[in-house]
């Protein structure tokens, strides 16, 4: 029997920038070895308008490492298409994998949440906004600013405290410091 499990982690790059990899529900078999289906996330810096332009002849940097094994043999394993906002069509993620444990590689671009297509500046802006004025921010979907406000809430009583007094934009900050996806369904 495989044991299902999450692991998030944050690893400083040697730039000093962040370096996210999200691992989610990988199956294991006996000593933690992982199967050919885990895939991992590793945030990179991605210019966006030129990998629309781009899109297969964008030069990605190539991790040193696979992030689960630390193999540096690492392949070329085609694309995945993902939807951000301000593009009229879906962008092409380069995924590679690693011959030596199995597990697929996304890279994605730093500055937005796994799943989700509006930057995190935008949604924490959004936040701010309704914070203050209690008003959406203009051009972005009313139901989406509403989602994220409304699980944010959610995520800042399940994590911190029922009386977390420091504010909603505070709890935003924190939960991101904590390694979460604010915005994203607690439960
Ligand atoms: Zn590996």
């Amino acid at each position: 029997m495989g044991l299902k499990f999450e692991a998030f982690f944050i690893l400083i790059s040697k730039g000093g920038g962040l370096k996210e990899a999200y691992c989610r529900p990988c199956e294991t078999v006996g000593r933690g070895w992982p199967t050919r289906n885990d895939k991992m996330i590793i945030f990179s810096a991605v210019k966006l308008k030129n990998l629309f332009k781009k899109e297969r002849d964008y030069p990605w940097q190539k991790p040193n490492n696979c992030p689960r094994c630390n193999s540096w043999r690492l392949w070329g394993h085609g694309f995945a298409q993902a939807i951000f906002d301000g593009f009229i069509r879906p962008l092409l993620l380069k995924l590679y994998r690693c011959p030596d444990c199995g597990c697929v590689i996304r890279l994605r671009p730093k500055g937005y949440f796994k799943g989700f297509q509006a930057s995190i500046e935008t949604i924490r802006s959004s936040i701010a906004c309704k914070a203050a004025t209690n008003r959406w921010i203009a051009g972005v979907d009313r139901t989406r600013q509403c989602h994220w406000f409304r699980f944010l809430c959610q995520r800042i009583k399940v994590y911190l405290t029922d009386t977390w007094r420091e504010g909603i934009v505070a709890g935003f900050d924190y939960l991101l410091q904590l390694g979460q996806i604010p915005v994203s369904r607690a439960i």
